[in-house]
C-alpha cells in the first residue's frame, strides 16, 4: 500500500509511543483520538499517575520480557541524550524478603527480586548486595542503574514528537472501536485503527475484553529527595500493599507507593493507606527525611491510578472487526512505560503486516 490512514485510539503512554513510531513512516497519515490527553488527571487515564520507572517483571520467554528488553535502549538514550524528555538515571535498590513469596506484590515482582535475573545484562551496573549490607529482615538485595520518568514532562514531550512528525491529535470519545475509523483527520475512513484504550478495553464496543481488570495504585508525591530509588517485595500491612520510592526527573517530586488492589475501582485516596505508605517508605529509606521520620515529608499531592491489568499479559494482536482491521495494544498493567517501545514496535509490525497484505489484494 502506498499511502495509509491510521487512527490511534488512546493518548496514554502506549498510544502516544505507538503513534510516534508509526509517524516515522512517511506514507502513514496518523490521527490520535482520545477522551483524555496529557495534562488531564482522571481515574480513567492511568499514564499520568505512574512513577514511572523501569523495574523489569516479564517472565522469561514471554512477549512482555521481549518488550522490556526492546524498551530499555530507548529509555537509556532519552536519559542520556534527550534532556527535555524528562527521563533521568537513578541508582536503584530492590530488597527481598522470603516471607513475601506468593503474595500479590511478591508475585508481581517475582522476576525483579531474583539475584540472578535475566535483566542483569540489560541494565547497567547490576550487582547483588553483600549480606553485610542488609538490614535485619531483608534476605537479599540487588542494585542497578534504572531510569525514572517525570510523566508530567514526558507525556507532553511524546505529543510534541508526534506533532513534529505530522500526527494530528484530537479529542474524541467512541462507544465502538470501529467508530474510531470515522475520526481520521482527512475526513476519509481510516484503513486501520490501533486500539490503545488501556483499562477501557474492558467495556469498549467491539472489544469488551473480560480479561481486563483494574489494579488500584495509590501514591503520595513529596518534595523530598532520597537520592536513590528503592522497592521491597512486600509489607506487613497486607499482601496487596507495596512500598516503593521513585524520584522523578526535573523537579517532578518523589513518588511514594503504594498498593496493587485488584478489582478495586475506588478513585479517591484512602488517608489511612497514605499514612502507611509514608511510614513504610521512610522506614525503608530514612534518607528520605534525613532521619527525621514521616512528619518531615513535604507532601505535594495524593493520587490514585488504576493499572490496566490483563490475564495473560498485554494484548498486542490484529483482528478484523466489522470489516475493519484493528491492531490491539492494551493491558500493560504496571509496566506500560517500561514496555512501551518494545510493545509499540510489535504493534507497528502488525500494522505493516495488515497494510502490506492489503496492498497485495
Ligand atoms: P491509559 O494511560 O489509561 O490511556 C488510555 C487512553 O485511551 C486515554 O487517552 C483514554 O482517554 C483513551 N480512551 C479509552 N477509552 C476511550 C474511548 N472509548 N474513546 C476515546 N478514548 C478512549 N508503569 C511502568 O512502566 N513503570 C512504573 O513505574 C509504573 N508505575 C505505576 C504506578 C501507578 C500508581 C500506576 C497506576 C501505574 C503505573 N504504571 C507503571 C503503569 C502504567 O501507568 C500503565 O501501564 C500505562 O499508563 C498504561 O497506558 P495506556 O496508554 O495503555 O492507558
Amino acid at each position: 500500500m502506498s499511502e495509509a490512514r491510521i487512527v490511534v485510539l488512546g493518548a496514554g503512554v502506549v498510544g502516544l509511543t505507538t503513534a510516534l513510531l508509526l509517524s516515522k513512516h512517511t506514507k502513514y497519515h496518523v490521527t490520535v483520538v482520545a477522551k483524555h490527553m496529557p495534562g488531564d488527571y482522571d481515574i480513567e487515564y492511568a499514564s499520568p499517575w505512574a512513577g514511572a520507572n523501569f523495574l523489569p517483571v516479564g517472565k522469561p520467554g514471554t512477549p512482555l520480557q521481549q518488550f522490556e528488553i526492546d524498551t530499555w535502549p530507548e529509555l537509556q538514550r532519552l536519559a542520556r541524550d534527550v534532556i527535555e524528555a524528562g527521563v533521568h538515571f537513578q541508582d536503584t535498590v530492590v530488597y527481598n524478603r522470603k516471607k513475601d513469596v506468593g503474595s500479590a506484590t511478591g508475585n508481581w515482582f517475582a522476576e525483579l527480586l531474583k539475584t540472578d535475573p535475566w535483566y542483569k545484562d540489560v541494565v547497567p551496573n547490576f550487582r547483588v548486595l553483600p549480606q553485610s549490607e542488609l538490614a535485619p529482615g531483608i534476605d537479599s538485595a540487588t542494585s542497578f542503574t534504572s531510569v525514572c520518568i517525570n510523566t508530567a514532562i514526558y507525556l507532553p514531550w511524546l505529543v510534541g514528537q508526534c506533532l513534529k512528525n505530522g500526527v494530528i491529535v484530537k479529542r474524541g470519545i467512541v462507544a465502538h472501536v470501529a467508530e474510531a475509523a470515522t475520526l481520521h483527520h482527512t475526513g476519509k475512513r481510516a484503513d486501520i485503527v490501533v486500539n490503545c484504550t488501556g483499562l477501557s478495553a474492558r467495556k469498549l464496543g467491539g472489544v469488551e475484553d473480560a480479561a481486563v481488570y483494574p489494579a488500584r495504585g495509590q501514591v503520595v508525591v513529596v518534595r523530598n529527595d532520597p537520592k536513590v530509588m528503592a522497592s521491597i517485595s512486600g509489607t506487613d500491612d497486607g499482601e496487596d500493599e507495596a512500598t516503593y520510592i521513585m524520584h522523578r526527573a526535573a523537579g517532578g517530586g518523589c513518588v511514594l507507593g503504594g498498593c496493587l488492589q485488584k478489582d478495586n475501582w475506588e478513585s479517591q485516596p484512602d488517608p489511612n493507606l497514605a499514612m502507611r505508605i509514608m511510614k513504610r517508605c521512610v522506614e525503608l529509606c530514612p534518607a528520605l527525611t534525613d532521619g527525621k521520620g514521616p512528619e518531615a515529608l513535604s507532601i505535594i499531592r495524593h493520587g490514585v491510578g488504576l493499572r490496566p491489568m490483563r490475564e495473560g499479559g498485554p494484548r498486542v494482536e490484529k483482528e478484523k472487526i466489522d470489516g475493519l482491521w484493528v491492531v490491539h495494544q492494551y493491558g500493560h498493567a504496571g509496566y506500560g512505560y517500561q514496555s512501551s517501545y518494545g510493545s509499540a514496535m510489535a504493534a507497528e509490525k502488525l500494522v505493516e503486516d495488515v497494510l502490506g497484505a492489503k496492498a497485495k489484494l
